[in-house]
Order: structure tokens, then C-alpha cells, then sequence
């Protein structure tokens, strides 16, 4: 997956979050906070740019309390997107799967 498909997956699930948590729109000051820093893991990320992981890899790189944030956005966001971006979904929610076999 291409970063840009990585970032844009990233906003699109903390917008569908903070639209349902937070009732705004486009982003709250914290959920805004959220992405500029998964953008910028993103980007700093040293993982191939094929790897399907990275911004779904929040032990790997995150700060703790981000970490926990994302998997918040991610547990409530990513089942509710397999409608609009089925592939996209299924492989992250695949390798979310994998990730909470470890907590
Ligand atoms: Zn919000």
C-alpha cells in the first residue's frame, strides 16, 4: 500500500470517528492533533512503503498515549468503513486482528 493510501485511509477513519464522537466536522482539535501525528509517523516511517502495516502498527513507533488514541479510532472506525473501502479494510483489519493477539 502507497503511503498516500495509507494517509488517506488514516483521515478518512478519524473523520468517520470524530464525526460520530465528537459531532464535528471536519475535526476536532484532538482528532486533528491525532492525524497531524499518524501523518507524520507516516512519513517518517522507515518500514517499506509496500508494507500493508505502519499507521495499523501503533506499538511499533507510537507514543503511548497516541497509541491508545488510534486504537480507539481504529476498533470503532475500521469495521464501519468495510463498506466504503472493502479491500482497503479487510487487509487492515486483518493485520488488526494480528495485533491484538499480542495484548
Ligand atoms: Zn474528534
Amino acid at each position: 500500500m502507497k503511503r498516500e493510501d495509507k494517509q488517506k485511509t488514516a483521515q478518512a477513519l478519524i473523520r468517520l470517528y470524530c464525526r460520530a464522537k465528537h459531532q464535528k466536522q471536519p475535526l476536532c482539535g484532538s482528532c486533528a492533533e491525532l492525524l497531524r501525528y499518524v501523518t507524520a509517523r507516516l512519513n517518517e516511517c522507515r518500514l517499506p512503503e509496500e508494507s500493508s502495516t505502519c499507521f495499523m502498527c501503533p506499538d511499533y513507533c507510537y507514543r503511548s498515549d497516541v497509541r491508545e488514541s488510534i486504537r480507539e479510532v481504529m476498533r470503532f472506525s475500521a469495521p464501519r468503513s468495510l463498506i466504503h473501502h472493502p479491500i482497503l479494510m479487510i487487509k487492515h483489519l486483518r493485520h488488526l486482528r494480528k495485533l491484538h493477539r499480542h495484548l
